[in-house]
């Protein structure tokens, strides 16, 4: 079955929560970066708004200023035509506050203006404005009304009053709303290419000013920051407009009017700086990203690659160098070093445990010397590696006595007590084996004859000698043959190592016979 495996999964892991790490840091800094954005904006126009009221402000105060200081002359110069002509011409062309001056009587005569082409003098007035001021008898700014000329206009005007305290009419300046006026260069200077742009609405909501000229005069409904600023405050919001559009607008009102100046910018047009702003960053942050997986990739190696090595070493638990392998494994981390440790342990134990099995198999129980089986491994192994021996075959003489005059168990006990003196007469890597029921095999590695005749001679001996048994004195026969000088075959040598024991026992046992070369034995007994 298909499993994902370690590095894959870290990696998996490592990436997604980088991912996620990345994608929650654009977000917040989007939000953060668009509520900047949109509080800068709406902070902007606030001021912007402020700035354009104040000066609206100082242009009607100067406005009225200019038509106090007529109205405080007109009194002594109401019946001279030509003087009031002069006058309106004055106020219309000192400065550029009007776009038309005019002196009208208390019975709405009109008695000069300037321009003069617009009406005759003598006209009788019936705008919505020169009846206002006529009724109100006092200092006034109007509501945008249509003149007698067929002009959209506000009128600013000032009562004339007589020494004695009667009223004798005013005199007034219109500004155009539609056309090049004043209020129109003041306001239409600042638009900006940013889609922001201001307007300008009267105490009842009416438009004075927009940068589109035919909407001025219309009423704006269902607007937030037009209700505000005509109730006299100031400040900004963000706001849907009478037209549906999303705006960031700040508002002021002009205080002596109850006027109201909103400054706004359509929020899309604010916030579609954002994008190119969010992908700065995203360009910004792509190079470390990059890194950062780059580093990712290569630590999930780093950490799966111990964890890796073992469970492939583990899955081959029975090849030659499995324990190598794992030994070979950097476990540089807590987890991978435990598992390599118990990983290497675990098959130490099991190297015992089939060490003791294979020696159970190769060993004979009565005297733990090995058996055939032994034997046939170590001559495989020496044949391998083409390694010179003396082969030393045993047999003990009448043993068949033995037994039948001291019993089995009295007999068991002299082939241990054999196999106790071919231990003690042995060195290191010689092999011992017995091969039948009361037949023996010493195996002398790089030992010529003579020296096994010598060490065969020497066991001969002390057995003949030794007389701590019950069963008395037992000899031994001994057949010697060397490999490769007695044959050349190595199951030869022990065929005639046996032909030479055999020829030992016939020639009266109790001796040591060497075979000398092959399907030659003579014998050569040291007794
Ligand atoms: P020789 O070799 O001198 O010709 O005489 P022998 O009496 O030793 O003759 P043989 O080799 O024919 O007899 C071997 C005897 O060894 C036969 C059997 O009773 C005895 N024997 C074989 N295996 C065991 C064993 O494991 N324990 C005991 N006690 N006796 C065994
Ligand atoms: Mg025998
Ligand atoms: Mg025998």
């Amino acid at each position: 079955m298909f499993r994902v495996d370690l590095r894959r999964l870290i990696l998996l892991l490592s990436i997604t929560a980088a991912l996620l790490t990345l994608i929650n840091s654009f977000y917040v800094s989007y939000q953060v970066q668009r509520d900047l954005l949109i509080q800068q904006t709406l902070e902007a126009n606030r001021v912007y708004a402020a700035k354009l009221a104040e000066s609206t402000e100082g242009l009607l105060a100067s406005a009225r200023q200019q038509l106090a200081y007529s109205a405080a002359r007109l009194p002594a110069l109401l019946e001279q035509p030509q003087q009031l002509a002069a006058e309106t011409e004055r106020l219309k062309q000192q400065t550029d506050t009007f776009n038309s001056a005019y002196i009208v009587r208390d019975d709405l005569t009109l008695l000069a203006i300037s321009p003069a082409m617009l009406l005759p003098a003598g006209s009788l007035l019936n705008s919505a404005g020169a009846r206002e001021s006529l009724e109100k008898r006092q200092p006034l700014v109007s509501a945008p009304f249509i003149s007698t000329a067929g002009k959209l206009v506000v009128m600013i005007s000032q009562p004339i009053i007589a020494a004695d305290g009667r009223y004798l009419g005013y005199v007034g300046g219109s500004i155009y709303l539609r056309e090049k006026s004043i209020l129109n260069s003041l306001l239409g200077e600042h638009f900006y290419r940013d889609g922001s742009y201001i307007y300008v609405v009267d105490r009842r909501g009416q438009l004075l000013y927009h940068r589109d000229a035919e909407r001025v005069g219309e009423p704006i409904h269902n607007n937030p920051a037009v209700a505000a600023v005509i109730a006299g405050q100031a400040g900004s919001q963000r706001i849907v407009n009478s037209r549906d559009t999303d705006m960031l607008a700040g508002y002021a009102p002009v205080a002596s009017t109850g006027w109201g100046i909103i400054a706004q910018r359509p929020t899309a047009n604010t916030l579609a700086e954002l994008d190119g702003l969010m992908l700065d960053i995203l360009r910004n942050a792509l190079p470390f990203s990059l890194l950062s997986l780059l580093g990712i990739w290569w630590l999930a190696r780093l950490i799966a690659l111990p964890l890796w090595q073992l469970a492939s070493s583990a899955r081959q638990m029975d090849s030659q160098d499995a324990c190598g392998e794992i030994r070979r494994v950097g476990a540089w981390y807590f987890e991978a070093a435990e598992l390599k440790r118990a990983l290497i342990a675990g098959l130490a134990q099991f190297d015992q445990k089939i060490g003791k099995l294979n020696l159970d198999t190769l060993t004979d129980p009565l005297t733990g010397l090995y058996n055939r089986r032994g034997l046939q491994l170590t001559l495989e192994q020496w044949q391998a590696r083409a390694q010179p021996f003396a082969a030393v075959a045993l047999d003990i003489d009448h043993f068949k006595q033995v037994n039948d005059n001291h019993g089995h168990a009295v007999g068991d006990l002299q082939l241990q007590h054999l196999a106790r003196l071919m231990r003690e007469g042995s060195r290191g890597g010689d092999v011992l084996c017995r091969v039948g029921g009361e037949e023996f095999l010493i195996l002398l590695p790089d030992v010529d004859l003579a020296v096994a005749t010598q060490v065969a001679e020497r066991l001969r001996l002390r057995m003949e000698n030794c007389t701590a048994l019950p069963c008395g004195r037992v000899t031994l026969s001994i057949g010697v043959a060397h490999w490769p000088d007695s044959a050349t075959a190595i199951e030869r040598v022990l065929e005639m190592a046996d032909q030479a024991l055999y020829a030992a026992k016939r020639s009266g046992r109790n001796r040591v016979v060497v075979a000398q070369t092959e399907r030659q034995p003579s014998e050569a007994s040291l007794s």
